[in-house]
């Protein structure tokens, strides 16, 4: 089932999500939801809190579907290793329509448990560490927004403001 994606303004994306006690049939749910919702969207990544569930869980897939082993499912992931830097310009499914250039690591090594409760490893350089990264500050309730410097975070929060005002947010 698709699932509204919150947008930037929702307190949910700002607040940092809570571990993940059990793989019950509701975060099966949830995982095939979230799964749905990237796809369709499309997006490289999800996080659950982006579907207004407050828990450490996201998904990425930079093949958006169309490769088979490619699609990531973490459950209260965390890192083992982060090195590097790399500075690509990147975008959020909760802040549509608006991209920057976001410093991220160049490698990460994650440890996480799959949908099946069991713990496996993802390694992942150039965009993947990207994605990764980007889906982990979502769980600390952070937007890549709170990686830019002042002015840049400001100009885009304020034309957002503005379409919020509007009604076009
Ligand atoms: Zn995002």
């Amino acid at each position: 089932m698709l699932r509204p994606i919150l947008r930037l303004g929702d307190s949910i994306l700002s607040e940092p999500a809570r571990a993940v006690g059990e793989i019950t049939p509701e975060i099966e749910t949830l995982i095939d939801d979230m799964i749905e919702t990237m796809y369709a969207a499309p997006g490289i990544g999800l996080a659950a809190p982006q579907v207004g569930v407050p828990l450490r869980v996201a998904v990425v897939d930079l093949s958006l579907g169309k490769r088979g082993g490619e699609l990531f499912t973490l459950v209260n992931p965390e890192f083992v290793e982060r090195e590097g830097m790399q500075l690509e310009e990147e975008g959020c499914l909760s802040v549509p329509g608006f991209n920057a250039t976001v410093a991220r690591p160049a490698r990460v090594i994650v440890r996480a448990l799959d949908r099946t409760g069991a713990s496996h490893i993802v390694e992942g350089t150039n965009l993947l560490a990207r994605a990764l990264q980007h889906e982990f500050d979502h769980l600390d309730g952070l937007l890549f927004l709170d990686r830019l410097r002042g002015i840049k975070r400001d100009l885009i929060v304020r034309r957002i403001r503005k379409m919020q005002r509007a009604g076009r947010w």
